[in-house]
């Protein structure tokens, strides 16, 4: 009977140290406001108020068996109970890891949302609100900024000479040295197919001009032809300023004068910048 009684405390503390557990995980949950959504703080104020009511149950328990002395026959009843006790925090820690595994799906949803998978760069949609977010900051600080377009240069002739593969080994390359030739603070994002676009924060358009040849001069040297050999991988650029007006007005007017320049470096033989005309 002995034996019997040991188990029964040795549980019961078990069954404390687990409510103890799972309160701290619920109340770090319920602290950090970023991971933890809105809709989850009723769910996460149950379990704590439920956790709470368990380590004080566990407590009276401990106090009225070890304190006072009171004998209590151990039934059925007694273990089914203990059974229910240990539920408790056994169903709280499920329901945070639950709740943290949706958590984290909606993260990498929400990242893939703006992200180009095959590049791993910004897609359209990250760029924009990427760059929105900077060109906010460029503003305040009364800084300029600037747009530079990129698209590679014959690429279809690669994708019908080489495959399709080996066109998206190019946009691999073309992304990893892009994003290796500009500064940290530079957005870099694929836009759809070969065009890839830069936002420079702090720079006006002669600068911005510079910082597009040497890229340029960079993707040239660095981004592997199929071919290999003399084959060189190349890429026109459009640059054009960030002008004053709405934010989301002026960015997209950027990115159209970009553009328009991009084509006009085509238009002027490819592999070259060519500047907005102001
Ligand atoms: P230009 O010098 O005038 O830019 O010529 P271009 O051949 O680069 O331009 P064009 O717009 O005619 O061709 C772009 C090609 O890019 C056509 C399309 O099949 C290819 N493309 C678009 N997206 C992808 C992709 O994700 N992977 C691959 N491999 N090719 C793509
Ligand atoms: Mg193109
Ligand atoms: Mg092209």
């Amino acid at each position: 009977m002995l034996l019997a009684e040991d188990i029964f405390l040795v549980a019961r503390l078990l069954i404390a140290v687990l409510c103890v557990f799972a309160l701290v995980a619920a109340v770090r949950r319920w602290g950090s406001a970023s991971a933890g959504l809105p809709q989850h703080r009723p769910l996460l104020m149950m379990l704590i108020v439920v956790l709470v009511i368990g380590i004080g149950l566990v407590i009276y328990d401990g106090w009225d068996n070890a304190v006072s002395r009171r004998e209590q026959p151990l039934l059925l009843g007694s273990w089914l109970w203990l059974s229910f006790d240990a539920a408790v925090p056994l169903l709280a820690i499920l329901s945070l890891r639950a709740l943290q595994e949706r958590d984290e799906a909606m993260r990498r949803l929400a990242e893939a949302a703006v992200t180009d998978p095959l590049t791993g760069l910004a897609n359209r949609r990250g760029f924009r609100e990427a760059a929105l977010r900077a060109l906010e900051e460029c503003r305040r600080r009364d800084r300029p900024a600037a747009v530079l377009m990129f698209d590679i240069d014959r690429f279809k002739s690669v994708n019908d000479g080489h495959g399709h593969a080996a066109g998206d080994a190019v946009l691999q390359g073309m992304g990893a040295a892009l994003h290796r030739a500009v500064r940290a603070s530079d957005l870099v994002g694929r836009l759809g197919g070969e065009e890839f676009v830069v936002l420079c924060p702090d720079l006006d358009p002669a600068g911005a001009a510079r910082v597009a040849e040497r890229v340029r001069e960079t993707l040239r040297a660095e981004v592997p032809h199929p071919a290999g050999g003399e084959a060189v991988i190349t890429a026109s650029v459009g640059v054009a300023r960030v002008r004053a007006g709405i934010l989301a007005t002026a960015l997209e007017a950027a990115i159209d004068a970009a553009d328009r320049a991009l084509y006009a470096a085509k238009e002027g033989g490819r592999d070259r910048v060519a500047l907005a005309a102001d």
